[in-house]
């Protein structure tokens, strides 16, 4: 017998199938083996890609075919569906298949000691009296051994016990524990100890009816209807904030439950929790399992284990959550579908809702995208019908959303107020704490300042490692210089490069911002919520509940605070500054601040009318800031897609953005000049029918990065199969370069 085997670890251009023998009937489709390879025919790991009856002559010669050298790892074979995922992966994100296999499986699942835990339970096999005539016996019948003795001590009331537990009495070893269970009078028995540490939540569980509003219910019965189709389906489910999609969604995960199916839910990290988690939990019990990256590798395999088992009917969990091995999905929901975090930027290059649709169209299940600003692309998609669009117009309960009132801070300049607070957001402030509510204010900008530069000469202090200016964190001893792109950091200098100390402090920051609250609002206490004060593993969800407590009455933050939270005392949102992502040059850059800035005026006002979002800017003309007040998706919508349509962007293009990175200079701008010249060959060839617009080489918007160089090139073209096979021979032909890499994102968030 033969078979296809893809190596785990091999570059870019040797990534194919190789040829094995094997006469183990333990192999099949999707086992790991581990084969020889190379000259020196090392062992290496590999998935059998395909089983056959003889080899695939090359040529006719009489090639020389290695056997397979063990299977191993079973409990990590990969299904059929896996292993076409990881093919597909291949294909669509030019990945090799062993970064795909990586990225589906737990991490640390091949290493060589498996962090699975075994619980040992010591049982008694002795009633208590002949347990105690036994402790009473003399001379050979009886037992030396104070060890031993101390074992049987302390099983005769309980029976049983933990062997750790046993283990831990005063003068007991392992060794008395082993020595007992061979005399037969214990019994050692060995379960499998399955970590959950959300397993807490699942105590009380209450599956009572939810009941929906008449516009809930209409979505939902949408849903239910695409639901009961038999071919793979999509829906968008477009709800306002504060529309109560979470309510429609767990009604329709209870619905494909019911049915025996079973559920994946992404949701971004900054959703996940434990408030979410419990919502989930306390209504599907331990049948749910729940997967991020701050997991431990021993709870990340665990959980794994649980699902392939079969013991998990929902999955939730952030973007890597979409490869749990369930079998027999229902339906994938993706919450906040138009998160950013849903692509990897690393390899595999892949978005989540690519693999979802994947998986839906073998599995027959239904994928729901829900949000209130959804990705432009998505949208369109609803728009044209290859998604249904289910629409929630209302917020839950009749609430009205929140008035947004713009704030020119030009104006405020004029009136003489420097500082970062207007008087208007200073006085709805006041309003909070009169009326003993909760404010939340958003900076999308960690730090104190955002740049120091010399009045003399007009330099700005920037990072020795990135091409960016190196953000001051005020602290202890003078603070520091802080580079948010690599982490080097720096004293802050007292001069210049030029000799000079004037040096001046420009733009503001979070940390700036909470000492000017503090200083304007003594009464009012603030909690800092950015990736500076939320370092340690739970600090971040224990601000969340503290906030929602009641212990502070602004919570004052980056993009953490603007997403997602239901705080029923929020009645005023402030937006300290809205222009900050305004004017990247991106093209996405109009709709993340649309997005961004619609979620966090959404966050105030939830339970009662009477909600208001401050939005200082410098720009109160800006269209985007102007409909993201009025919560107007629509209408943006119609804006940004037509200019997508006339300057040929997604999802009117598909787009495959090369980088090129080196550590030196001159061997980039080398091979800048040949991959363009590459291109421009291929393009003149083989692939002149191709519609092709090409741009570049040039800098990247950050074009020194982590001591590292990087070039750019964009092709503007379809995604299909010939211009996926042109960006493959690019990256082989560049695997073979020493000193440079060639990276291909295939339609990048940004560009
Ligand atoms: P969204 O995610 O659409 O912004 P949420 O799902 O957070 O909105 O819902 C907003 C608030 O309304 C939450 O406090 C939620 O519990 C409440 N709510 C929404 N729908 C219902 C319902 N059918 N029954 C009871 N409470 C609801
Ligand atoms: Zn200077
Ligand atoms: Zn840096």
């Amino acid at each position: 017998m033969f078979c296809e085997v893809y190596l785990l670890d091999l570059p870019y251009h040797l990534d194919r199938p190789f040829d094995y023998f094997t006469e183990s009937s333990d192999i099949k489709v999707g086992s790991i083996v581990r084969v020889p390879f190379g000259r020196a025919n090392r062992l290496r790991f590999g998935v059998v890609s395909a089983i056959k009856d003889a080899p695939t002559m090359t040529g006719g010669e009489d090639i020389n075919i290695k056997p397979v050298h063990s299977v191993t790892h079973e409990m990590f074979s990969l299904s059929e569906e896996m292993l076409g995922l990881c093919l597909f992966m291949k294909e669509h994100t030019l990945c090799t298949f062993g970064e795909a296999f990586k990225a589906i499986l737990p991490p640390g699942a091949l290493s060589d000691t498996l962090n699975v835990r075994v619980r040992k339970t010591c049982k008694l096999n002795l009633s208590r009296e002949a347990a105690v005539t036994l402790l009473l016996a003399e001379g050979r019948a009886g037992i030396r051994s104070d060890g031993q003795r101390a074992v049987i001590r302390y099983l005769l009331d309980i029976g049983s016990a933990d062997a750790e537990l046993v283990r831990l009495q005063p003068g007991v070893t392992s060794a008395h524990i082993r020595a007992l269970a061979e005399k037969g009078i214990i019994t050692v028995t060995e379960d499998e100890d399955i970590r959950n540490p959300y397993a807490q939540y699942a105590k009380n569980v209450d599956r009572s009816e939810i009941v929906l509003s008449p516009a809930q219910e209409k979505a939902f019965d949408t849903i239910e209807s695409l639901y009961i189709e038999p071919t793979a389906r999509a829906a968008l489910l477009f709800g306002i904030t504060g529309s109560g999609k979470t309510k429609v969604i767990m009604k329709a995960i209870d619905r494909t439950v019911a049915e025996g199916k079973r559920v994946i839910m992404l949701v971004p990290e900054i959703s996940l929790t434990p408030q979410t988690v419990s919502i989930f939990c306390s209504r599907y019990g331990e049948r749910v399992a729940v997967i991020h990256s701050s997991l431990s590798q021993g709870e990340r395999l665990d959980a794994y284990r649980r699902i392939r088992r079969g013991d998990v009917d929902l999955v939730i969990g952030t973007r890597s959550a979409i490869f749990a091995p369930l079998d027999n999905i229902g339906m994938i929901v993706i919450d906040e579908e138009h998160e950013h975090t849903y692509k990897s930027e690393q390899d595999p290059k892949y978005h989540a809702r690519d693999i979802a649709a994947y998986r839906c169209a073998k599995h027959g299940a239904l994928m729901l995208l829900a949000s209130a600003t959804p990705s432009l692309e998505s949208f369109y998609k609803a728009k044209s019908g290859i998604y249904t669009l289910v629409p929630l117009r209302e917020r839950y309960g009749g609430v009205r959303l929140p008035e947004a009132i713009i704030v020119d801070m030009r104006e405020e300049l004029r009136l003489g107020n420097t500082s970062p607070l207007s008087k208007r957001l200073h006085d709805s402030l006041l309003g909070v704490k009169e009326r003993d509510e909760q404010a939340i204010i958003f900076l999308n900008r960690r730090g104190y300042s955002s740049q120091i530069s010399c009045k003399e000469c007009g330099e700005v202090i920037t990072c020795p490692r990135c091409s960016v200016s190196l953000t001051y964190h005020s602290g202890a001893r003078g603070g520091k210089l802080l580079c948010h792109l690599c982490g080097y950091t720096a004293p802050v200098p007292k001069t210049c490069e030029c000799g000079s100390d004037q040096l001046s402090f420009l733009g503001y920051g979070t940390q700036k911002l909470e000492g000017e609250l503090e200083k304007y609002l003594p009464d009012m206490p603030v909690m800092r919520m950015d990736a500076d004060t939320t370092q340690g593993k739970l600090a971040y969800d224990r601000m969340l509940e503290d906030f929602r407590g009641g212990n502070a009455d602004i919570l004052l933050g980056t993009q953490m605070v603007a997403k997602g939270h239901d705080f029923p005392r929020v009645t005023l949102v402030g937006v300290a500054l809205a222009d900050t992502s305004l004017y990247v040059s991106d093209f996405r850059a109009a709709e993340r601040t649309f997005s961004l800035l619609t979620q966090v005026i959404g966050r105030a006002g939830r339970a009662s009318d009477g909600g208001v979002a401050v939005i200082q800017t410098f720009s109160p003309q800006n269209e985007i800031i102007r409909l993201a007040c009025k919560q107007d998706y629509e209408s943006f919508y119609e804006g940004e897609i037509a200019l997508r349509r006339e300057l040929s962007y997604p999802p009117f293009c598909d787009m495959a953005q090369m980088t090129l990175t080196a550590s030196d200079e001159v061997t980039l701008m080398k091979a800048s000049k040949k991959l363009s010249d590459s291109i421009l060959e291929k393009l003149r060839g083989e692939y002149g029918r191709l519609p092709f617009v090409v741009f570049g080489p040039f800098e990247a918007q950050v074009y020194k990065l982590n001591e590292k160089y990087r070039m750019r090139m964009v092709i503007k073209c379809k995604l299909n199969a010939a211009s996926r096979r042109l960006y493959k021979e690019l990256l082989s032909e560049f695997a073979l370069e020493r000193d440079v890499t060639l990276a291909i994102d295939l339609n990048p968030l940004s560009v």
